[in-house]
């Protein structure tokens, strides 16, 4: 039952087209995945999705941190995951998407011992969830397009990436109404784009267009900005940069800085430090969002779990694998118009992973395509 060992490996998920948001564009994600192996050869998986721009983590510091964290765990019992998150918390500070890559493969493992979906480890809430599918920033007629099609895909919530120009995105909110007709929801998120004035000007001239949150209109770390926009926007603002970890959202609830927070594992730092958030947003009034950055089908098969294992999840954003030209999972987490539903099996299901793929790249000084620990 004991962890045993832990190889660790990257794999390069290209995107069908390249992804702009006011942060910049990106055209594919390198992610670490790791295997977690128990003294009955029973295996986890985990995936960490590195979002340099949002948390600061990159392939090379997850590799870097799996040095100090991989050995910390091993010998661990894999039931025992708040132990674990407490010994990796001591070892190193930060390195999120390192710390819920390993925690992810654990509570695989735990649910494949005890023979328990991780969505029932979890909590156990709901059998599926509805996400919305996200287009990036381009021209209105781009947007308005793409749009059409995410509407015959049978997709009922559309999240537009903003926070360029005020007009412009203004001129993008509109075209894409005007396309898609007044029974679609749609959102926005401006990515800290705009300063508090221009986030004024633009939220009140885009609520003619019936937009049901924006998400992230100014920095990151501009809480008092945030809370004079929650208080007079009329469109519901959510925090998503704004919010890592559970510190971060009593902070944002104890000044109001937010209508909504959007939840995403990999700021977070865990699913245990992910469920912390839920509840303090859930004592506060204040509803969930799980989104997720451009993560491959481990990463999001796992978010599905915690946001039907969450009540507290009033909506998700858990698109990015259906944009990957190649993924490294099958049988992850399927999406029906516009739902995402669950494996069958144990821990996160049946999935199953191309290690090929994942043994295909090299990425590591010694020239080998893993690390073992
Ligand atoms: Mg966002």
């Amino acid at each position: 039952m004991p962890i045993g060992r832990i190889e660790v490996y990257t794999v390069e998920l290209p995107y069908m087209q390249p992804f702009t948001i006011s942060l910049g564009t990106s055209t594919r994600s390198v992610d670490v995945v790791v295997k977690m192996i128990d003294d009955e050869s029973r295996v986890g998986w985990g995936e960490a999705s590195p979002a340099k721009r949002i948390i600061g983590e990159s392939e090379e510091t997850i590799v870097a941190a799996m040095h100090t964290l991989a050995p910390t765990i091993i010998g661990e019992d894999p039931i025992n995951i708040e132990r674990i998150e407490e010994k990796m918390d001591r070892a190193i500070l930060g390195n999120t998407s390192a710390k819920l890559c390993l925690e992810i493969a654990a509570l695989d493992l735990k649910g494949k011992i005890l023979g328990v979906r991780m969505r029932d480890l979890l909590g156990g809430y709901r059998d599926k969830v509805e996400t919305d599918f996200t287009i990036g920033i381009k021209s209105p007629e781009d947007m308005a397009k793409e749009a059409l099609s995410i509407v015959e895909r049978g997709f009922k919530i559309i999240k537009l990436k903003v926070g360029t120009n005020v007009e412009e995105d203004i001129a993008r909110v509109k075209a894409v109404r005007d396309a898609v007709g007044k029974d679609i929801r749609l959102r926005i998120d401006a990515n800290q784009g705009w300063t508090v004035k221009q986030a004024i000007k633009a939220l009140i001239e885009m609520d003619r267009y019936d937009l049901e949150l924006a998400e992230q209109p100014v920095k990151w770390n501009d809480l008092d900005g945030m809370a004079v926009l929650t208080s007079t926007s009329p469109i519901p603002i959510m925090a998503d940069e704004t919010v890592h970890t559970p510190e971060d959202a009593l902070r944002v609830v104890e000044i109001g800085a937010a209508d909504y927070i959007n939840i995403k594992l990999t700021k977070a730092g865990g699913l245990f430090k992910a469920r912390r958030i839920a509840a303090i947003s859930e004592t506060a009034g204040i509803p969930n969002m799980i989104g997720c950055m451009m993560e491959g089908g481990v990463s999001i098969t796992t978010a599905v779990h915690f946001a039907a294992a969450t009540r507290n999840v009033v909506t998700t954003d858990l698109d990015s694998d259906l944009s990957l030209k190649e993924d490294f999972v099958e049988g992850g987490s399927g999406c029906s118009n516009g739902y995402r539903t669950l494996p069958e099996g144990s821990g996160l299901g049946n999935l199953k992973i191309k290690e090929e793929k994942l043994r295909s790249r090299a990425v590591f000084e010694e020239g080998g395509t893993s690390q073992t620990f």
